[in-house]
């Protein structure tokens, strides 16, 4: 928690005072507990927040979360009475569904989404029109608008120069309307990259995601800013039971660990369905028990994983193996499991499963 305070206060200082920080709790948090990490942060005064979908931002509401909640994707028409019963904003993911979230004929809160370039979501900038039409929608609430930058996260020019027209089509889009009168009280644009390498884009707010939780999609991404970060999570399990095998005994599914030597094998408590990518079996990754690395040997299973550690005598069970984190001198950081499993950290901490606890 204290980690996350710290890059709060490290992301706003790259902000101008008029940005709020409207942080990103969708898929959990990134796996750390969207309902802790939301109370912390309103703790600390923000009142904004965005998440993919309504369950999520639903959830949040009924365990008291306040302010504004964005849902950043797709809701269901059956699901519009969700979005006034939680009191919900909702963004209209393009023109049609603005028409589909109009007709249901009561007010609803929105932000429009704006595609300046990645495709995904967004009513393209280029139909002023149908923008101007979405506006004028007699149910629809415009509280914003925003677009999201997808190449925003690398030094090359190429990618510099699409970044600047992204930003450039949508504060166009966005002065016009303002000069024929329409009135949009919020707009944003700027991700965790957004804020680091382009702070001057900045809007009314941030949707800071992956660099809240101390952390950035791969240590080779571009960081102009050179803020540092305070990984906000550790991933722990208990060793549940320590074995002797002989020479020439093999071990877990398929067999496919032989003990070369005699081998003092632990059985850990986690497992793939608890996010522990099964891409690390084998060898290819290890954990952290009393400060010194064990090997993952084996298949990793659904609950369970076993680790070499004959070189770590004093090992038994109940002891804690760090599978994220620190552990006497030696760290595991999640870029070290993203790169093992050629996969960004963002991927990495979503999946952390939900049976584990969030302590
Ligand atoms: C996930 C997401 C964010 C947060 O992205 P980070 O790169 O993790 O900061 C912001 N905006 C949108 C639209 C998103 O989908």
């Amino acid at each position: 928690m204290d980690a996350l305070c710290r890059n709060v206060l490290a992301l706003r200082s790259l902000l101008p005072k008029d940005c709020k920080l409207m942080p990103a709790l969708k898929a959990n948090a990134y796996g750390h507990g969207a309902l802790p990490v939301a109370k912390a942060l309103q703790q600390m005064g923000i009142d904004s927040f965005c998440v993919a979908c309504i369950s999520e931002a639903a959830a949040l509401r009924k365990n008291g979360i306040k302010g504004e909640i964005l849902i950043l994707g797709y809701t269901h028409p059956k699901q519009f009475p969700l979005l006034r019963l939680y009191r919900l904003t909702q963004t209209v993911v393009d023109y049609a569904y603005a028409e589909t979230l109009n007709q249901y004929g009561k007010k609803l809160h929105v932000h429009i989404g704006i595609d300046t370039g990645m495709h995904r979501l967004g009513e393209r900038h280029e139909n002023l029109e149908q923008i101007r039409k979405i506006f004028n929608m007699k149910y629809l609430k415009i509280d914003g608008a925003f677009t999201h930058l997808c190449a925003d996260d690398t030094e090359n020019p190429k990618d510099r120069d699409f970044t600047l027209k992204q930003a450039e089509a949508f504060y166009d889009v966005m002065e016009k309307l303002k000069r024929e009168g329409y009135v949009c009280p919020k707009i944003h644009l700027q991700a965790t990259y957004g804020i680091l390498n382009y702070p001057e884009l900045a809007g009314n707010y941030a949707r800071a995601g992956i660099a809240l939780y101390g952390i950035l999609s791969s240590d080779t991404d571009f960081d102009r800013s050179h803020t540092k970060l305070f990984p906000v999570l550790s991933l722990k399990a208990r060793i549940s039971s320590v074995r002797e095998l002989h020479a020439q005994e093999s071990a877990g599914y398929g067999l496919a660990f032989t003990a070369k030597r005699p081998t003092r094998l632990a059985s850990l408590a986690i497992g793939y369905a608890d996010g522990l990518p099964r891409g690390l079996s084998c060898g290819t990754g290890s954990v952290l028990i009393k400060g010194k690395r064990a090997p993952i040997v084996g298949r990793i299973c659904m609950d369970q994983t076993l680790v070499d550690v004959t070189d770590i005598p004093e090992a038994a069970a109940g002891d804690i193996a760090v599978l994220i984190g620190k552990s006497g001198e030696d760290e595991i950081t999640a870029y070290e499991l993203a790169a093992k499993t050629g996969t960004i950290t963002n991927e990495i901490l979503s999946r952390i499963g939900e049976r584990v606890v969030r302590v």
